[in-house]
């Protein structure tokens, strides 16, 4: 970072503030989508309701969807806009692995209150041990009976909480409770070892008579956040714990955030900023704009509101239904539509470690602040080919920003993303990138300023200019 300007040092710092803020809010893919779309909404983006048929979709129009509060798609239709012209597409997800609290999850174990957890994704989870946890997440709700009382109240009621304090912990064992086998290897049974805990039980004998839903501080906290501590009980939840401490920016020159959640997080931001940064021009283009974040990544995709789900496929035949008045009509132009339109599975890629750097292949070791990684997989584990690659070399250049190609050992697994999925389903063409991430599935994951500055100005590129520079393309045999 030291061949940069002085003011351009300080917008790359603001744009790491302003994500670290984000993430600080973004504690679960509810909450996620909640901040996002309050900064869509503050843009003039227009919320459209579950199966609302009414609501037509104007040129020039900006409109949200969301599905089951965790996934959103943001949808700017340009102005000269013609059916079948296709849309540039920027998708990412929202989740992260987390431990989520089990139905019945209070328990009593030797005098302590203990929460019993299911593992949700991949996680790293040693590093969960002797962090300073809260809980976030959705629950439903009812008005209490009251004794005896035949009129019930028969609303549910969702809320979105945070209880935004450090009320958990996973204490390691004790080195000398340990074999030399034990330390060795760090084992954790997944089941047992990592439930954590929140209080010393003052039931004092009185066990809980087998399990509870919530443990009674837990609920009576979250009833009364939400001003509902005498009325309502908790029916059901969906809660996940998180790392209390909130992000930062560190290194002796400031070129390092650490963070939860930066997979996929920091791509969710960097697609909604470049979208927010260019709306205005995109309101006057021949293309549709989407940014479609979906949960469940981490867990395969396949729900209502994971990439397996139509929540592209649906805005996309809304779009092209609108111009259309026949289903054959319809269907010749969605199927322009699709081969027309563009991807960009943005997901963070493995920067190399200086400790553990054999573990790249050294040709093709991404570094932190070393720019934008395109990801490549000969058995298509990523999405990219070569003209999907090449196209975003040429966004690359003319945003100023640079590529890093990443392509794992021929001896090592491979991740892989929402992009072979999008592209298969849909038929559309995608390409697979994002920026270098150290630790990724960590509680405390690493990226770099100057990459999160990157992909910010690429996505803006790429919704900008995506449309000419496909047009510009040189033919060949195809
Ligand atoms: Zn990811």
């Amino acid at each position: 970072m030291q061949s940069v300007s002085q003011a351009t040092k300080e917008k790359m710092l603001d744009t790491s503030i302003d994500m670290c803020d984000f993430l600080r809010q973004a504690v679960t893919p509810f909450h996620a989508v909640q901040v996002i779309k309050s900064r869509l909404r503050q843009a003039g983006f227009l919320p459209i309701p579950k199966q609302s048929d009414d609501v037509t979709l104007q040129r020039g129009g900006k409109y949200l969807f969301t599905r089951n509060g965790s996934s959103l798609a943001a949808l700017v239709i340009g102005k000269k806009y013609a059916p079948s012209n296709g849309a540039n597409i920027i998708a990412a997800h929202t989740d992260s692995p987390t431990l989520m609290l089990k139905p019945q999850s209070g328990f009593v174990e030797r005098g302590m209150e203990v929460c019993g957890v299911q593992c949700y994704g991949g996680g790293l989870w040693h590093t969960w041990f002797d962090r300073d946890l809260s809980l976030a997440g959705r629950v439903v709700l009812q008005r209490k009976a009251t004794g005896g009382d035949a009129v019930r109240d028969l609303g549910l009621h969702v809320h979105l909480v945070n209880i935004d304090k450090p009320i958990a912990c996973i204490p390691n064992l004790a080195i000398h409770l340990q074999t030399a086998d034990e330390r060795e290897k760090l084992t954790i049974n997944k089941e047992t070892h990592l439930a954590p805990i929140t209080s010393v039980s003052r039931r004092e004998g009185k066990a809980l008579p087998s399990a509870a839903q919530l443990h009674d501080d837990i609920s009576m906290e979250i009833l009364s956040q939400l001003g509902k501590s005498d009325d309502f009980e908790i029916v059901d939840h969906e809660l996940c714990f998180y790392d209390a401490n909130g992000p930062i920016i560190g290194g002796m020159r400031k070129e390092f955030i650490r963070s939860a959640r930066l997979d996929n997080l920091a791509s969710c931001y960097a697609a909604v900023e470049g979208l927010l940064e260019t709306v205005s021009i995109l309101e006057e283009s021949e293309r549709v704009h989407i940014v479609a974040l979906y949960d469940h990544e981490e867990i395969g995709s396949r729900s209502l509101c994971g990439a397996e789900g139509n929540l592209l496929g649906d805005i996309i035949d809304r779009v092209v239904r609108q111009d259309c008045s026949t289903p054959a009509e319809i269907s010749s132009r969605r199927e322009a539509f699709l081969a027309n339109s563009f991807c960009v599975s943005a997901d963070c890629a493995h920067a190399v470690h200086p400790n553990y750097a054999d573990k790249h292949e050294s040709r093709h070791a991404p570094s932190i602040n070393g720019g934008l990684v395109l990801k490549r997989n000969a058995s298509m584990k990523y999405a990219t080919q070569a003209i999907s690659s090449a196209l975003m070399r040429k966004i690359a250049q003319i945003a100023g920003v640079r590529i890093q190609d990443f392509v794992g050992r021929n001896d090592k697994p491979c991740g892989s993303t929402i992009g072979p999925i999008i592209s298969c389903q849909t038929g559309i063409e995608t390409v697979d990138m994002g920026i270098p991430l150290l630790a990724m599935h960590s509680i405390r994951e690493t990226c770099g300023v100057a990459d999160v500055n990157d992909s910010v100005k690429f996505f803006a590129e790429f919704l900008r200019s995506f449309h000419a520079l496909k047009n510009a393309l040189v033919g060949g045999d195809e």
